[in-house]
C-alpha cells in the first residue's frame, strides 16, 4: 500500500480514534501483574472508572471485547432456561439475543422495526402479564450502534417497577458509555454492560459489567456454568488490587488516561460536545435532502447518526469510495440495513474540526457516487458549530 499523508479518519462507531495520550500512556513496559506497581494502578482504575458509570458499586474489567460482557452479565445472573425479555432495536440486540439462546436461555423478543429505541410501553405491558414472574430479566442496549436510535433506561426502569416486576435491567452502554448521558445507580440498572473501544477512546480489548447489589444477589444462586467470567473470583481479586488471571496491563495504563482525560474535561462537557456534534451532523443530513434513519428526535444518538441513502443507491459504494478518495471509513449498514445506510461515528476524541472534515468528506463522496443531494450540509452544520453553546445544548443532553 502505498503511504497515505495525513490523518486516517476513523469516523465508524467504534473503534473510535484513540488520543494520543492514551497512545503514549500504552507505550510503557508491561509489569509484573502480581507486583506492587501493578496494585497500585489497579486500584485506581477500578476506583476511576465507578463515577463514568455513574455507579458506587463495583465494576469488573475483563480482558475481552464487549460481546465477553455480555455473555458475562447473563452466566453470572441466571440460570439455564431462565426467560429475559429483550427489545429487537437492531443488530446488536438481535446479537445479544442469539448469545442468550446458546446460552441455554429462553429470550423473548419484543419485536421493533430498526428506527427506535426499545419500547417502555410493550415491556410493562409484557411483564404485567407475567403474573408468575418467570422473566428473570430486562435486556435493552441503550445506544443501539446499528441504527442511532437510544432507549431511555429511565422509562425502562419506571415500566419495570410500573409492573411491580422483580425482574433484573441489563443494559449494554457500550456505545454510549462516556459519550451519552448514563447513570447506573440512579437508573435503577442492576448490570451495566461497556467495552473499551467506543466512548471510552482506548482501543478493543476490555470489556465492563458494573454490578448492582440484586444482581450480586442473583449471582449467588445462578446455575449457568461460569469459569472465566465469574463474579465472584474477580471481586476477591480485586478487593486486594489484583486480578485473577493476567490482566490487559497496558490497556489498563490507557484506561487510567482516559478516565483523566474525561474528568477535566468533565462529563458535562462531554456529553455536551456529543449533543452539538450530533445536533449538527442531523442538520447536515437534513441539508443534504437525506434521512437520518431514526425517527423519534426524542430517541436520536449523539453517539452516531445513520444515513438513509434514497432506493437504487448503495450506501457500501459510497463508503468504499470515500475511503478511497479520501482516506475517511464510515459505518457500514449491520444486518438488515446492509446497503441500505451508512453511519457516521461522532464518538469519543473529536472535535468541531474533526467533524466538519469527517461531514465534508461524506459530502464530496456522496456528490461524486452521484446521489442526489443538496451541498448544503457542511455550510448547514459550520452555522451550528458556530453558535455559542446554548441551552439547547443542555436540552439536548436531559433528552439523551
Ligand atoms: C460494538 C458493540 C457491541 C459489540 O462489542 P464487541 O466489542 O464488538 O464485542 C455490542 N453492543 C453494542 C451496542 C455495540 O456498539
Amino acid at each position: 500500500m502505498p503511504h497515505r499523508a495525513g490523518r486516517h479518519f476513523l469516523q465508524i462507531p467504534g473503534p473510535t480514534n484513540v488520543p494520543d495520550r492514551v497512545l503514549r500512556a500504552m507505550d510503557r513496559p508491561t509489569i509484573d501483574h502480581r507486583g506492587p506497581d501493578f496494585q497500585v494502578l489497579a486500584r485506581e482504575v477500578l476506583a476511576g472508572i465507578r463515577p463514568i458509570f455513574g455507579t458506587s458499586g463495583p465494576v469488573i474489567i475483563y480482558p475481552a471485547s464487549g460481546t465477553g460482557a455480555w455473555e458475562a452479565a447473563l452466566v453470572n445472573t441466571l440460570s439455564p432456561g431462565d426467560k429475559v425479555l429483550m427489545a429487537e432495536t437492531g443488530q446488536f440486540a438481535a446479537l445479544w439475543k442469539r448469545l442468550a439462546e446458546r446460552l441455554g436461555l429462553q429470550p423473548e423478543f419484543l419485536p421493533g422495526d430498526w428506527r427506535h429505541g426499545a419500547d417502555a410501553g410493550a415491556i410493562q405491558a409484557r411483564l404485567a402479564e407475567d403474573r408468575e414472574h418467570t422473566i428473570k430479566a430486562v435486556c435493552v442496549v441503550h445506544n443501539e450502534t446499528s441504527t442511532g436510535a437510544v432507549t431511555r433506561v429511565p422509562l425502562i426502569r419506571a415500566a419495570i417497577d410500573g409492573a411491580g416486576h422483580p425482574a433484573l435491567l441489563m443494559v449494554d452502554t457500550i456505545s454510549s458509555l462516556g459519550s451519552i448521558p448514563f447513570q447506573m445507580d440512579d437508573w435503577g440498572v442492576d448490570v451495566t454492560i461497556a467495552g473499551s473501544q467506543k466512548g471510552l477512546m482506548l482501543p478493543p480489548g476490555l470489556s465492563f459489567n458494573a454490578v448492582g447489589e440484586r444482581a450480586l444477589a442473583a449471582s449467588r444462586t445462578a446455575r449457568l456454568p461460569r469459569a472465566y467470567w465469574a463474579w465472584e473470583d474477580m471481586l476477591k481479586s480485586n478487593a486486594d488490587g489484583w486480578f485473577p488471571f493476567t490482566p490487559a496491563t497496558n490497556l489498563l495504563y490507557g484506561l487510567r488516561e482516559a478516565i483523566a482525560m474525561l474528568q477535566e474535561e468533565g462529563m458535562e462537557q462531554v456529553f455536551a460536545r456529543h449533543a452539538r456534534h450530533g445536533d449538527a451532523t442531523r442538520r447536515a443530513v437534513q441539508a443534504w435532502g437525506l434521512e437520518v434513519l431514526c425517527v423519534d428526535p426524542a430517541e436520536y444518538s449523539n453517539a452516531l447518526t445513520a444515513v438513509m441513502l434514497p432506493s437504487g443507491h448503495d450506501a457500501d459504494r459510497v463508503r468504499a469510495l470515500i475511503l478511497d478518495r479520501f482516506d475517511l471509513s464510515l459505518g457500514t449498514g449491520l444486518g438488515k440495513l446492509a446497503g441500505r445506510v451508512f453511519r457516521i461515528g461522532h464518538l469519543g476524541d473529536f472535535n468541531d474540526l474533526s467533524l466538519i472534515a469527517t461531514l465534508g468528506g461524506v459530502e464530496m463522496g456522496l456528490g461524486l457516487a452521484g446521489v442526489p443531494i443538496r451541498r448544503e450540509g457542511v455550510r448547514t452544520a459550520m452555522e451550528r458549530l458556530s453558535e455559542p453553546a446554548t441551552a439547547a445544548d443542555r436540552m439536548a443532553i436531559r433528552a439523551a
